[in-house]
């Protein structure tokens, strides 16, 4: 369930059960043992898992079924109260575990750090995954190394803070980035940042980007509140200017990136006042989507012992809505910009009914008609649309 560093976990659990003999069930044969890596990121979150849990038991009737992930590592109790859960798996180690995964043969998400020192007031995750951790960059350019020897044409960078890599080794993200620009492989290949804090990325890093052979210019930024005053409510380690002058920096050295935005709406404290700054600075923003979440109490949070005006969950689904109409005027924006510019795109391996996808270096999802010969391949194109 959730987030691809999960995904990536969920691999690494079944490669591990591989390597120990065990197989995997096929579509419609009974397992003999199920395993539910959970998320915890929202309360939607915590009651798909639950269904998930029900589903599986009612396909899966014999099976033994064990629950791990942050869900379990949050809320063992909930859990373990379902009759259909034979074990919880709550113990989450501090050492860092490396995982990979692929979703096809196209890409791979590797995981780089987990954990997270930063302690925003609304988010469990800090609770759920323990401190901030990372690989050496050398293993992680052995783990890439793998994956593209493996075939393997993209990297996505993984882990729940992963501007914050070399914490726990002294080493620096740039770096990293430096070390997977220049892997010893001739063929193609295509590294993608995952959601990076804006104080961490620097200018230094942006510049890399722009410079580098293999490192697509697509940044996932969480801004998460358009108002000072909400962002210090949340303990985010930056202000909007600081943000501004990031995507501004992108803007000037990248003008074709995709910028994606984390924005959250109606956290405790967001009055209306202070929404009234929001919106406004987020028209402002040449970024290129927003990605819009609605703000959920999550138990054990500081957010929940602040004394802060609650917003009412109708105006929070409201200002969602505003924002999801800002993003999609944003994102029409982003590709009449893109329109006329030489793209690469990667075309994956699904045939969806004779159509097959693929995604350029920023971000653009192109289809054509199924073309087995084009999989897993790089195609360089000028969209005139
Ligand atoms: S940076 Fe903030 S929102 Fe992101 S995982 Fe850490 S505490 Fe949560």
């Amino acid at each position: 369930m959730g987030c691809k560093l999960n995904f990536a976990e969920s691999s690494a659990l079944m490669n591990e059960l591989i390597r120990r003999g065990y197989e995997r069930a096929k579509q419609g044969e009974d397992a003999d043992l199920i395993i539910v890596n959970t998320c915890t990121v929202t309360d939607t979150a915590d009651q798909k898992d639950r269904q998930a849990i029900h589903r599986v038991r009612r396909e899966n009737p014999k099976a033994r079924i064990v629950v791990t992930g942050c869900y379990a590592r949050l809320h063992p109790k909930e859990i373990a109260d379902m009759v259909e859960v034979d074990r919880v798996v709550t113990k989450r180690e501090d050492r860092f575990v490396p995982a990979y995964s692929k979703d096809d043969r196209t890409r791979c998400f590797l995981k780089v750090q987990d954990g997270c020192n930063y302690f925003c007031t609304y988010c469990a995750i800090p609770y759920a995954r323990g401190r901030s951790r990372n690989p050496a960059i050398e293993s992680v350019r052995a783990q890439a190394m793998k994956a593209l020897k493996e075939g393997a044409k993209e990297i996505v960078l993984t882990g729940v803070n992963i501007g914050d890599f070399g914490r726990s080794t002294g080493e620096k993200f740039y770096d990293l980035l430096r070390a997977l620009d220049s892997l010893p492989f001739e063929a193609p290949y295509r590294v993608r940042i995952g959601s990076v804090e804006p104080n961490l990325l620097t200018h230094e890093i942006i510049d890399l980007v722009a410079q580098s052979k293999h490192i697509a210019p697509h940044f996932h930024i969480p801004l998460q509140s358009g108002s000072d005053e909400v962002l210090r409510i949340m303990n985010r380690h930056y202000d909007t200017a600081l943000f501004r002058d990031r995507v501004a920096y992108i803007r000037e050295v990248l003008p074709y990136a995709f910028i994606g935005v984390d924005c959250m709406v109606g956290v405790r404290g967001e009055t209306a006042e202070r929404w009234e700054q929001y919106v406004p600075y987020i028209v402002s923003l040449p970024v290129s989507q927003l990605h819009v979440f609605t703000y959920s109490e999550r138990s054990g949070t500081r957010m929940l012992q602040m004394d802060l005006p609650v917003i009412p969950m109708a105006e929070r689904h409201r200002r969602s809505q505003v924002l999801h109409q800002v993003s999609e005027k944003k994102l029409q924006a982003f590709y009449s910009l893109c329109a006329g510019q030489p793209q690469t795109i990667l075309w994956e391996g699904k045939n969806d009914k004779g159509t097959m996808y693929g995604f350029s270096e920023n971000y653009l999802r192109h289809s054509r008609p199924y073309d087995k010969q084009r999989v897993n391949t790089f195609e360089t194109i000028v969209p005139t649309d």
